[in-house]
């Protein structure tokens, strides 16, 4: 892999969102427009690879990354959105976090069946939205061919959650 420019933007945040955190803020890439360029390059040819028909950006920056690589590829793109932001008809799952949990919602007419579908964000943790999103176009009918992230968490075990899937991350912790 050619040496990735965000991996030199990305600015570690201790203790954010919560003490203990290390929140790593990705804000300096957007910044950039070449190191911007160059990771949707790289995640569009990932998900080109895969054979991607559709790409499903994670809310909310994986919509900043899902969208570029959908529009490079020519392909469409969807939503999983945090619960009571999708407007029409919708499913949800939910996911664990470490207190209580989470919800993703995608609207029911977002992928058609047996569509391959890339699912994009900018960083993989503990992989639980991944999953979680990866269930929602499973039980609208698709197959998931494929995760693309900026960034991975790698000693948060992410990984485990999404077994069998191919996974592509450009940055690893
Ligand atoms: P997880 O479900 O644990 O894999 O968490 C992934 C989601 O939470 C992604 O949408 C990330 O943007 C966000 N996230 C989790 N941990 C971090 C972190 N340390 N720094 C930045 N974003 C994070």
């Amino acid at each position: 892999m050619p040496e990735i420019l965000a991996a030199k933007l990305i600015r570690d945040v201790p203790d954010f969102p919560k003490e203990g955190i290390m929140f790593k803020d990705v804000t300096p890439v957007l910044m950039d427009a070449k190191a911007m360029q160059q990771a949707v390059d790289l995640l569009a040819e990932d998900a080109k690879a895969q054979g991607a028909e559709v790409i499903v950006g994670i809310e909310s920056r994986g919509f900043i990354f899902g969208v570029p690589v959908a529009l490079k590829l020519g392909l469409p793109f969807v939503m999983a959105r945090k619960l009571g932001k999708l407007p029409a008809d919708k499913i949800h799952e939910e996911y664990a976090l470490e207190y209580g949990t989470n919800t993703v919602e995608m609207h029911t007419d977002s992928i058609r069946p047996g569509q391959k579908a890339y699912v994009v964000d900018d960083l993989l943790a503990t992989g639980g939205t991944a999953a979680a999103s990866a269930r929602l176009v499973e039980r609208l009918g698709g197959k998931v061919c494929g995760f693309g992230f900026l960034v991975e968490l790698s000693f948060l075990g992410g990984r485990q959650n999404l077994l069998g899937y191919p996974i592509h991350a450009l940055i690893e912790y």
